[in-house]
């Protein structure tokens, strides 16, 4: 075996989430210590019995809130369009927008030429398709066709004479082609950015060090204390001796960094697939359109003592470097870079919004007037009543374990001749 030394935080990140064999999405997920009922098994990493718990799975009213804002802006400009999913899950947001589009708004659906799911999960794509398949219906005139991204498909007529609405799966955004037949794209990426690898820097006396993640040696202290059968490698967080490569070219050389704004002891987290990311989205989005990101993180350059990256099993938080592929790893999105890689690109008809929180942006799309109006419906009863409150007070509330502050809504939009009112900022 070769010896290399320490790796970055960002390599430990893409390993740890997608390497194809032991990566914690990319893995076939086991179901060992599962304890919920046979037909919940697919709800192994997302929601109540996983590891974790998003804004889609807490309330279809937030899926409608986000429908709501791509539908105000087609309103100005309803041309046909392609839909957009970045890590869509178990595909339940997906659902709840076609759902909302296709029982009010069928003009927007007949717009609909495709839709892709940027998805590097296989497990989850299986359940996504399964989501999905419950909107074909024999009542409507719509009929949802899958395809995987290697799949060359043609608009060949339904011979059921249904408008298809083609579905296709794809492992990466980049891969998404620029140019196509429908000029607008809707993108949507909740809690998504939240995954991407990113480089943690140090400010020291000695000038800017990075992060790295190291192999615990046999000499720490600590292996005095543990049986032998607990013995096994760990890891730990280092820091690199010298300026790194990545030292170099993500702060001291990037005109995005201003590296003079930090003091002794500052950490920063620097994702550059998050900002190639923007750059794609501004391309995609160019001939009209709109990207919607929704993710925990700060909002400006927020000044960290230590690196965010954490770790959540079974929705308790455990040490980052623990577990590796077997735990869900994630950072707090440093938006106010995001914003500056989308400033620094030569898509200048694009523009940023945001962040904004996500209580005022759920709020400015109506979400409370909508909670209200269900809770009043004659057919709700007394228990999703209870339900309903509870699901809005997570996802606008301010108390620590809510949404309401915690996460952030960042939009690009084409703007233009025909799309001058843009809500939710
Ligand atoms: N949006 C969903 C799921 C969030 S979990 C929700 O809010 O419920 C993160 C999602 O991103 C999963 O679907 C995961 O498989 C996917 N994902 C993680 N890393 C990715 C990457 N590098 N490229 C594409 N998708 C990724």
């Amino acid at each position: 075996m070769k010896c290399r030394g320490p790796i970055s935080t960002a390599e430990y990140v893409r390993m740890a989430l997608t390497h194809p064999q032991y990566g914690y999405y990319t893995s076939a997920h086991t179901f060992d210590e599962f304890d919920g009922d046979e037909d919940d098994k697919t709800n192994s990493k997302i929601g109540k019995h996983g590891d974790f718990t998003t804004a889609p799975e807490i309330s279809q009213v937030f899926g409608e809130c986000i429908f709501l804002f791509f539908l105000s802006l087609w309103q100005q400009q309803p041309t046909s369009c392609d839909l957009i999913e970045m890590g869509p899950g178990k595909g339940t947001l997906m659902y709840d927008l076609l759902y909302t589009a296709i029982h009010n708004f069928p003009n927007f659906v007949h717009a609909i030429d495709r839709i892709y799911l940027v998805e590097v999960s296989p497990e989850l794509k299986q359940i996504q398709r399964k989501t999905l398949e419950k909107l074909n219906s024999a009542d409507h005139p719509f009929e949802l066709v899958f395809h995987s991204e290697q799949e060359e498909h043609t608009s060949s007529a339904s011979p059921t004479q249904k408008k298809r609405i083609h579905i296709i799966w794809h492992t990466s955004l980049d891969s998404i082609p620029i140019s196509s037949p429908s000029s607008t794209r809707y993108i949507v990426g909740q809690e998504v950015l939240d995954t991407l690898p990113v480089h943690t820097f140090q400010k020291t006396e000695e000038g800017w060090r990075e992060i790295l993640v190291d192999v615990d040696t046999a000499s720490n202290p600590v292996y005095s204390s543990i049986t032998e059968k607990q013995r096994r490698p760990r890891l730990r967080f280092v820091l690199s001796k010298d300026v790194t490569e990545s030292t170099r070219n993500l702060i001291l050389e990037n005109p995005l960094m201003d590296e003079d704004a930090f003091q002794i002891g500052d950490v920063v987290e620097v994702s550059s697939e998050g900002c190639s990311l923007i750059n794609y989205i501004q391309k995609l989005i160019d001939r009209g359109g709109a990207a919607v990101l929704i993710d925990y993180g700060y909002m400006q350059d927020e000044v960290v003592d230590s690196t965010t990256l954490r770790a959540f099993r079974k929705h308790t938080q455990v040490h980052p470097l623990t577990l590796p592929g077997q735990v869900d790893l994630t950072a707090d999105v440093n938006f106010g870079l995001l914003k500056r890689a989308a400033a620094s690109s030569s898509c200048d008809t694009v523009q940023t919004l945001g962040p904004v929180t996500q209580q005022h942006f759920l709020m400015s799309m109506g979400i409370v007037e909508r909670v209200v109006a269900l809770i009043e419906n004659d057919k709700t009863s007394e228990e999703q009543a209870n339900d309903l409150a509870n699901a809005l007070e997570r996802l606008i509330g301010e108390e620590k374990g809510m949404m309401g502050k915690t996460y952030k809504v960042m939009a690009l939009v084409k703007t233009g001749d025909f799309v001058q009112n843009i809500p939710g900022f």
